[in-house]
């Protein structure tokens, strides 16, 4: 049943079926569109083009109305409670993306709340996009003489989790803020948020880098109890240059202050509506399932040979649930070697350092990241030539 359905919805990728001979295995750096999105970006721009919340003639009315409409199907598609109320306290802002939308967490919420002596934790060992700008908040309040701890959110290589017992080493009464990360970028493990509100109480702020979580698998803010989520459009199929800050609390211009916080991204917005409905009438839980089974296809491919070694959680449960991104190195062929290999027999993979922060041994490496239009057979075939490699 699970094959038939994704032949389906396959066939509304027309990249990827006008390409056959190609594998596109490269959806953590960014998604494949579906005719829908492509249509609605069509539709709007055609038929309905203006600015939002200026003008009053149809057009712009019509531009609000989906701008105002997109909030409301973002906190949906997150689990918001308050999805679908008139007076949701929640917020949703739009931006250009994952970076750009932590950098407005940072510098336009949080760096005005910090005052001297305070301690945030950050993800030291996830992305460059959820460190950067909380180092930059330290730094514009350290000019102004405010004195910022910036701790680092224990992570344990071996399961490839944040490290919940040394959380109390690192919690204390001057936390005011965590970031932390939904689904790891290099080995696609979703990340025990719970545990960190566990550690620090129901007060704390947490800020949730959903760039690789949204649009693969269920994500609930309920659930995670979180305050921020962020994520790219670009990711979950919908248009680059096109993102969403959900917040639990802050309606209004929070962000960028200036008329309407500027001009959005409105065809971004149209297609981020269309991905987003998209995605929850395939069912995130299906698509989870689908591409978590083509990722475990591929470590237990390259389980066989010795000269590949997966990186991070090596044990523990996130072995098991692969969010259909796995990252590996060959023992003598450098990744960037690979990659050319890789690339010249027609499957698309990401081969660098894959924007990973903190403490990385500079090393290349290759991530395989996989969507719902990818099939077992484009698993099998890429193992194939793995396999004359090894
Ligand atoms: N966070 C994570 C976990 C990511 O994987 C990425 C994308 N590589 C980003 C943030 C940055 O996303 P964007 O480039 O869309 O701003």
């Amino acid at each position: 049943a699970l094959e038939s359905w994704q032949r389906e919805l396959r066939e509304q990728f027309p990249i990827i079926t006008g390409n056959p001979d190609l594998a596109y295995l490269d959806s953590a750096a960014t998604a494949q569109k579906p005719r829908a999105v492509l249509d609605a970006v069509h539709t709007y721009l055609t038929t309905t083009n203006a600015n939002a919340a200026r003008g009053s003639y149809p057009w712009a009315n019509r531009t609000t109305d989906l701008v105002e409409r997109t909030r409301d199907v973002v906190r949906h598609f997150l689990g918001d409670p308050q999805a679908g109320r008139r007076d949701a306290r929640s917020g949703v802002w739009f931006c250009g993306g994952t970076t750009d939308g932590l950098r407005a967490v940072a510098r336009d919420w949080l760096a005005g709340r910090l005052t001297d002596g305070d301690e945030i934790l950050v993800p030291a060992a996830d992305h460059r996009a959820n460190l950067e700008p909380w180092l930059e908040v330290r730094r514009i309040l350290a000019a102004r003489g405010v004195r910022v701890t910036v701790r680092e959110l224990p992570y344990q290589e071996s399961s490839g989790d944040y490290d919940h017992r040394a959380f109390p080493g690192v919690v204390g009464p001057r936390t005011r803020f965590v970031a932390a990360t939904h689904v790891h970028h290099v080995h696609g493990g979703d990340m025990n948020v719970q545990r960190i509100r566990e550690a620090v109480g129901p007060d704390v702020p947490i800020c949730l880098d959903a760039a690789q979580g949204v649009g693969h698998l269920p994500l609930s803010v309920a659930r995670l109890d979180v305050d921020f989520v962020v994520f790219s459009g670009h990711k979950a199929l919908a248009l680059p240059g096109v993102g969403a800050v959900w917040s639990r609390n802050t309606r209004g211009p929070a962000f960028r202050p200036g008329g309407w916080q500027g001009t959005p991204n409105t065809a971004g917005i149209a297609s981020l509506e269309a991905a987003l409905r998209w995605l929850d009438a395939a069912g995130t839980d299906r698509i989870d399932r689908w591409t978590t089974a083509l990722a475990a296809r591929l470590t237990e491919g390259l389980r066989h040979w010795p000269a590949y070694r997966v990186l991070g959680c090596r044990s523990g449960p996130a072995v098991e649930r692969r969010h259909g991104i796995v990252t590996f190195r060959h023992r003598d062929i450098p990744s960037d070697d690979l990659g050319f290999i890789l690339d010249s027999r027609g499957f698309m993979v990401r081969a660098d350092t894959l924007c990973q922060a903190g403490a990385t041994d500079g090393q290349g490496s290759v991530r395989v990241s996989v969507h719902v239009y990818n099939t077992a057979e484009e698993i099998d075939r890429l193992l194939t030539v793995l396999g004359e490699l090894a």
